[in-house]
């Protein structure tokens, strides 16, 4: 073996030599040595070009000079297009002096020819060193990025439980304006409203998701939807320069596809759009049906009559943090990218620098049923006066909650922890229906239904819980009460259905 350490392994190897008889003897006394080579030859710089630009060796042996090339500026070439790889100069002619100039250029060895003995074992360590520097390089890339990732995990999950909270008046705000108006321009500015607190709510949880790297449920999505309320949330941030048009050729098509997640890709792009146009121009997102013969296929075109993109955009577009904006983050393609993989989708990117870009998204298609009904929403019975225990530490949450029941003709009792709830139900007896929020403090949910059961209390309870943290281990259900359990981010709608529901009234 032409040296120490582990066994190289195959290993490909470029010659820059005129001589076809000088190659010959370089690569016989290599594998004579034991290593397990193949060669390439070049002669000039037009064919070293070439060469370099689909393939990429492990370590180029130069001769110095050669009929109008010389390996200097072989070696000048390899650094500019393949930096890491090994290069060691190998002439009949080389003084000490051109040797130290030869090194100062960046070649990793220099060996004169007829006597190579050194030759095996200088290529063997040029690879070697260079595969570990790879190597390093390697780890040291993904470190920074595992490091990234966990830091944006930290600060989604920090992030996470404020922003839940702060959210939560936007879904249920609008429900108690529907309640109490009847001009549709304020209802629609509280289903916008609402529109933004579900959308909010739902990027925070897949914000979570993601850093955790689990999958968002898939649904259907009926892209006529989906386009409305697209148009509804861009409508309130477009400049007025900025034409929007929305079409859906066919308004039966359907996905299947998790929707807060496909929004969050409509949005991304016409954002990136907008802000291409600073002079204004038209942005356009139409879905059609893409060519006959891919069967099967809907294609979303965002396009726009921006600034474009040149080729080094074009080519660095879905790397994570790329970004060409002053306050950029460089993470919106790449978020596109992964829920477009996800759906089994394909993002395709056309621009032209001055006249504006173009993004398709191919997805594939699901026929949906017109007129099914899926959105219909049977109405909920209103209550009818009866006594309902609300026990939530969040304070805008609790009384929200015991606004909006009261508005639909239940009696409150209201309790920002289990201690006031265990007061409230000494001093004027139990509920009907008892609602608790799982992380309530001083008494757990679990605690206080054992209580209220050791009380006489039989009726159901509902229990507000986090999606990624169940409210009662094991067992710790107390027998007797039904427990439903509703999952945090509240609406109202089901907030009120679930009260029915556990009041057994349809
Ligand atoms: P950000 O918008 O935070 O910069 P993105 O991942 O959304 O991050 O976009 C990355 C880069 O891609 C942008 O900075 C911009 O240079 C380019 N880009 C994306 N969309 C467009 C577009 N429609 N027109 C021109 N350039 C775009
Ligand atoms: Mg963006």
């Amino acid at each position: 073996m032409p040296n120490k350490g582990a066994p190289l392994g195959p290993v490909r190897i470029l010659l820059v030599e005129d001589s076809p008889e000088d190659a010959e003897l370089l690569s016989d006394q290599l594998l004579e040595a034991g290593l397990q080579a193949s060669f390439e030859r070049v002669d000039s710089e037009v064919a070293l070009r070439r060469v370099l630009a689909d393939w990429t060796p492990d370590i180029v042996l130069s001769d110095l000079s050669m009929p109008g090339f010389s390996g200097y500026q072989a070696l000048q070439i390899l650094r500019e297009l393949h930096p890491r790889v090994p290069f060691i100069f190998v002439s009949g002619t080389m003084g000490e002096e051109t040797a130290v100039e030869a090194l100062h250029k960046g070649a990793n060895d220099y060996i004169i020819k007829h006597q190579t003995v050194r030759l095996p074992s200088a290529v063997a360590r040029a690879i070697r060193e260079s595969r570990s520097e790879v190597e390093r390089q390697r780890v040291e890339d993904e470190l920074m990025r595992a490091q990234r990732l966990e830091s944006l995990a930290l600060l989604a999950a920090g992030l996470s439980h404020d922003l839940r909270n702060i959210l939560q008046p936007l879904l249920i705000v609008p429900d108690l304006i529907r309640d109490r108006s009847d001009d549709p321009k304020i209802i629609r500015l509280a289903d916008v409203i609402a529109e933004c607190g579900r959308r909010g709510h739902e990027m925070v949880e897949s914000m979570l998701s993601f850093v955790r790297g689990s999958r968002q449920p898939s649904e259907r999505i009926v892209l006529q939807r989906l386009f409305q309320a697209v148009g509804m949330l861009l409508k309130s941030s477009l400049p007025r320069n900025v034409d929007l048009q929305l079409e859906v050729a066919d308004d039966r098509m359907a996905i299947e596809a998790n929707y807060t997640e496909l929004q969050q890709v409509l949005l991304n792009l016409a954002l990136n759009a907008i802000q291409a146009m600073p002079d204004g121009g038209r942005l356009s997102l139409v879905a059609d049906r893409a060519g006959s013969e891919s069967g099967g296929q809907v294609r979303i075109r965002v396009s726009d009559q921006g600034v474009g993109m040149d080729q080094a955009t074009l080519d660095r577009l879905f790397s994570p943090f790329f970004t060409t904006k002053a306050n950029g983050t460089g993470l919106g393609l790449v978020s596109c990218h992964r829920i477009v993989d996800s759906i089994g989708g394909q993002i395709k990117v056309s621009s032209t620098l001055g006249e504006g870009t173009c993004f398709d998204l191919l997805l594939p298609l699901q026929e949906a049923a017109l007129g099914d009904g899926e959105d219909e929403q049977p109405l909920v019975r209103p209550g009818r006066g009866e006594r309902l225990l609300v026990v939530d530490d969040e304070a805008t949450r609790l009384s929200l909650l015991g606004n909006a029941l009261s508005s639909q003709g239940y009696r409150m009792r209201l309790a920002s922890d289990g201690a006031v709830a265990m007061r409230h139900l000494q001093e004027a007896g139990l509920p009907d229906v008892v609602l608790v929020d799982s992380g309530i403090p001083l008494l757990s949910a679990g605690q206080l239904l054992a209580e209220m059961q050791a009380m006489g209390y039989r009726g159901p309870a509902i229990v507000l819980e986090d999606s990624h943290a169940p409210a009662f281990a094991d067992g710790q259900t107390p027998a007797g009460i039904s427990v439903h359990v509703l999952p945090k981010p509240l609406e109202m709608q089901r907030v009120f259905r679930a009260v029915a529901d556990a009041l057994g009234v349809d």
